[in-house]
């Protein structure tokens, strides 16, 4: 799938939907307005999910630590919604098994009474019942697990995904639904009538093309970055979006040595912290610091790694260290900001989503989780719909197949794909040599890159490495290591030359080095 460009788009439409922001949220409302029937554009300053939407700690889950705060129609909302993406992307969402371990007798009481009414919440949702498991069966299952004052483990089930691997399969399943999506594209202003908003003036962030397009209703589904494009309708606006930094760090799986998750349910700041087998590795977060500034390539504080490191450290066998981390991301909550105060704690700010008429015209929306996007979409062409005077039409996405969804009984990483597994094993066959492997510790293919670029709307070396196949994400040397060669694919495949590929890769290996927690010494 080439990559659409302004011009390929007829200047007189009036769009009945504009959606800026091309991350779990923008795209869901992408997708629930053009299934409906809608006429839809997208606009992404970047790559499909670039921004918290590839950054997330890979959980489709109702929010085990909203239930100890009692929110339990957050819960059960999202409990439902975690069942049906399991339905609609049967090929990225898996059932995992969690084990929370416990140390003490009355952990284990009140841990088992919560997780059984997790349970119940998810009805016929449900993924699976929770169990108490005795010392020595929990490290059976978990041989990584500090074993010193063990007395169990509750174990409990929630979902696991790729969340920017969901994000691009999510922007295919709209386009087929008829939607026009552009990446590369930010919207620099809103076009307006009086007070009314009409449309977006964008730039094409590689060509530096300037374009207007004209809607019957604009979404402002930006995440952190919403106050911005409500700057642009009034530059008085109250900030609506606090955000609160999240870190992950990857280890090695050999760790835990399990394929259960492991969550531990209470750190020294109160929080939870999850340690959850991907991609073959360990990856165990989060954090939750509150900042004043966002950007779209946030960087982890150090304090943020010793946070994770020293809580693994109490919590697993072998100690792990600063070297053994392979690589280190972190994303920016959009949290919905105090109305009043502006204090350092996000505690009280609320994790549901806010869903706004900003203006005349223009619909903001915010905060939520990945596991609720096709539900606040829902909401937001809802009330878009009336907003706007559109013709009503009801929302069809509750049983919609995201692109992909077939179960694979097949093994093997190509698995993820799902439905396109077979065209990437065709591809392959029909072109000798493409099955090389790019790395020698990873099992990912030459193939896939030049299946990125051609179908994923792929369009440089870090949406390759970052999104499209994660190894930034998993061992950011790795992933500099592979960068030469999927340049020179990527080229082939965008018609580009040599003073393109080296840019490419001279831009990637600067931004792997963010992700790299100890530098190797050469
Ligand atoms: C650390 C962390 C862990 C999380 N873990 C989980 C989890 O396990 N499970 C779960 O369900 N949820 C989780 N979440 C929440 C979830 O990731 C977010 O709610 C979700 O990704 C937000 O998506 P979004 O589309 O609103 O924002 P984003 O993904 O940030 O998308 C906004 C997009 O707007 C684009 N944009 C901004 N300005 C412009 C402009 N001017 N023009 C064009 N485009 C623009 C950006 O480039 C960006 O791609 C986690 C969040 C964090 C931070």
């Amino acid at each position: 799938m080439k990559r659409l460009h302004a011009h390929h788009l007829a200047d007189n439409i009036i769009w009945d939907f504009i959606i800026i922001g091309g991350g779990a949220t923008g795209l869901g409302i992408a997708l629930d307005a053009a299934s409906r029937g809608y006429e839809t554009l997208l606009v992404e300053q970047a790559d499909f999910a670039k921004g918290t939407s590839s950054r997330s700690t890979k959980l489709v889950h109702g929010g085990v630590r909203y239930l100890a705060q009692g929110d339990i129609g957050l819960v059960k909302h999202a409990l439902k919604e975690r069942g049906l993406l399991q339905q609609n992307a049967k090929h990225l969402v898996d059932k995992e098994e969690f084990l929370i371990p416990c140390y003490d007798w009355f952990s284990v009481v009140k841990y088992l009474t919560g997780l059984t009414l997790y349970d119940w919440l998810a009805g016929k949702y449900s993924f699976g019942k929770s169990k108490f498991f005795s010392k020595k069966e929990t490290l059976t299952m978990m041989p990584g697990i500090k074993e010193k004052g063990l007395k169990g483990s509750i174990r409990y089930y929630d979902g696991k995904f790729d969340d920017a691997r969901l994000a691009i399969n999510i922007a295919q399943t709209a386009m087929e639904k008829g939607a026009s999506l552009l990446n590369y594209t930010k919207v620099i202003g809103l076009l307006k009538s009086g007070d009314t908003v009409t449309g977006i003036e964008t730039e094409d962030t590689i060509t530096g093309s300037k374009a207007k397009y004209n809607g019957k209703i604009v979404i402002n589904a930006t995440g952190v970055f919403v106050d911005d494009i409500l700057n642009m309708n009034n530059p008085d606006t109250k900030k609506m979006v606090r955000p609160s930094q999240g870190v992950h760090v990857v280890l090695e799986k050999s760790f835990l040595n399990s394929k259960s998750a492991l969550m531990i349910p209470k750190t020294s700041d109160g929080r939870v912290l999850f340690a959850v087998p991907w991609h073959e590795h360990l990856l165990v977060g989060t954090t939750d610091t509150p900042l004043h500034e966002h950007s779209l390539e946030p960087r982890a504080l150090k304090e943020e790694v010793d946070f994770i490191m020293g809580t693994a450290a109490a919590y697993f066998n072998r100690k792990p260290v600063e070297k053994d981390i392979l690589s280190v991301f972190s994303g920016l909550r959009p949290l919905a900001a105090p109305i009043n105060g502006d204090g350092n704690s996000t505690k009280e700010i609320s994790r549901d989503h806010k869903l706004i008429v900003s203006a005349k015209g223009l619909i903001t929306i915010t905060g939520g989780k990945w596991t609720t996007y096709r539900l606040m979409a829902e909401e937001t062409v809802n009330l878009a719909i009336t907003h706007a005077g559109l013709k009503p039409k009801a929302c069809v996405t509750q049983n919609l197949s995201i692109h992909g969804n077939i179960v694979d009984t097949e093994s093997g990483h190509l698995a993820i794909y799902g439905s396109d597994r077979s065209n990437i094993e065709a591809l392959i066959k029909q072109n000798p040599g493409l099955e090389k492997p790019l790395h020698p510790s990873f099992p990912f293919m030459e193939g896939e890159v030049v299946w990125s670029a051609r179908n994923e709307m792929a369009e440089t070396v870090e949406d390759i490495l970052s999104r499209r196949l994660r190894v930034l994400f998993i061992d950011a040397q790795a992933a500099k290591d592979m960068a030469p060669r999927v340049a020179s694919l990527l080229s082939k495949e965008l018609s580009a030359d040599e003073n393109w590929a080296a840019d490419q890769i001279e831009t990637f290996n600067k931004l792997a080095d963010g992700y790299l927690y100890h530098q190797p010494v050469k």
